[in-house]
């Protein structure tokens, strides 16, 4: 899973909420597009087919933690044999590893919001003041529930917002092909990262952060916002300031500015390239060897698109530069 995996809430042992020691044990993701396409512009629906959606995904979770608990030290000769679990170091080599499993989360996750608004009420959280308001109270729906069953179980039930690395295509794929193209939710090859404003939309950076700010509150199993920039941010620190102030101010609990980074191989050179190299003065496919262009996808700073899915790429492909 992501960088933005985060561990920090232990409801089980309160007074060791440390992010060591401990871990996610599992997450599992909801298409929620396709439980708004189901629900067919009824809102009421779509909050029942939700709880349904819930209730499996916390079994599912459930049923996994106890097949986990079941193992033993000796299975886990690194983790739990050399202590790096907490307790674990209290346990012989034949003890289960229940009560070191406790102090680990569960996470239900979401991809596609702004797909789901879209399919219920015709527009997205960049969109609308109304898409914005039923966002915040589907992911809240979400948390609440989880609240409720980690209050119950004792255990560590969080909200993820799903990096969807191998997702974002593949749910958009099956969703197309049984419900057929639907304007703004199946019809590109991806769906959008958890609660994210899509990529293609053009919005400001500071409205971008003021509107997916919220939801990292109440995303505690973790979150990330991306903001994109042109150009050489070296160039113009000030707004790249602005943005980190911003986000501090916003309660964006892990943001990323994403911004072009070439590299000349030949001499080495870093920093923006256009056709030509500012150092060497050397020209693209010049000699043979092209310029690097590092990206990042998901968590990943990537010089080449070539290994990833046809989603992420589409995804990357889409993206729009957001104003300072
Ligand atoms: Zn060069």
């Amino acid at each position: 899973m992501g960088c933005r995996t985060r561990v920090i809430g232990n409801n089980y042992d309160p007074s060791r909420e440390i992010v060591t020691g401990r871990g996610n044990l599992s997450f599992t993701s909801i298409n929620l597009p396709r439980l708004a396409i189901k629900s067919d512009h009824n809102v009421g629906l779509f909050f029942d087919k939700l709880d349904e959606m819930m209730d499996l995904a916390i079994d599912q979770l459930m049923h996994r933690f106890r097949i986990q608990c079941q193992k033993r030290v000796r299975n886990f000769p690194f983790l739990m044999g050399q202590g790096i679990w907490i307790d674990s170091d209290k346990l012989g080599p034949d003890d289960t590893i229940e009560e070191v499993l406790k102090h680990g989360t569960l996470s239900v996750g979401f991809i596609g919001l702004a797909e789901t608004l879209k399919a219920l009420i015709g527009a997205h959280h960049g969109e609308s003041e109304e898409a914005r308001e039923l966002g915040l109270e589907i992911v809240g729906a979400m948390r609440k529930r989880l609240d409720e069953e980690a209050k119950r179980t004792g255990l560590n039930f969080s909200l993820l917002a799903t990096p969807a690395e191998g997702l974002s295509g593949r749910f958009v794929r099956m969703d197309a092909k049984k419900y057929g193209i639907i304007e703004g939710v199946t019809d590109r090859d991806y769906y959008t990262n958890s609660f994210h404003v899509p990529v293609y939309y053009p919005i400001s950076a500071f409205e971008k952060i003021k509107i997916e700010a919220p939801y990292h509150e109440l995303t505690n199993a973790g979150h990330i916002s991306y903001i994109e920039l042109d150009g050489d941010p070296l160039e113009n620190l000030n707004a790249f300031e602005k943005i980190v102030r911003c986000m501090k101010e916003s309660g964006i609990g892990y943001g990323a500015i994403n911004h072009p980074v070439d590299r000349d191989p030949c001499c080495g050179y870093t920093g923006i390239i256009g056709d030509v190299c500012p150092c060497c003065g050397r020209k693209e496919h010049s000699d043979n060897v092209a310029f690097d262009r590092i990206r990042r996808i998901t968590g990943y700073l990537v010089g080449t698109l070539d290994r990833f899915n046809d989603g992420k790429r589409a995804e990357e492909h889409d993206r729009v530069k957001h104003n300072v």
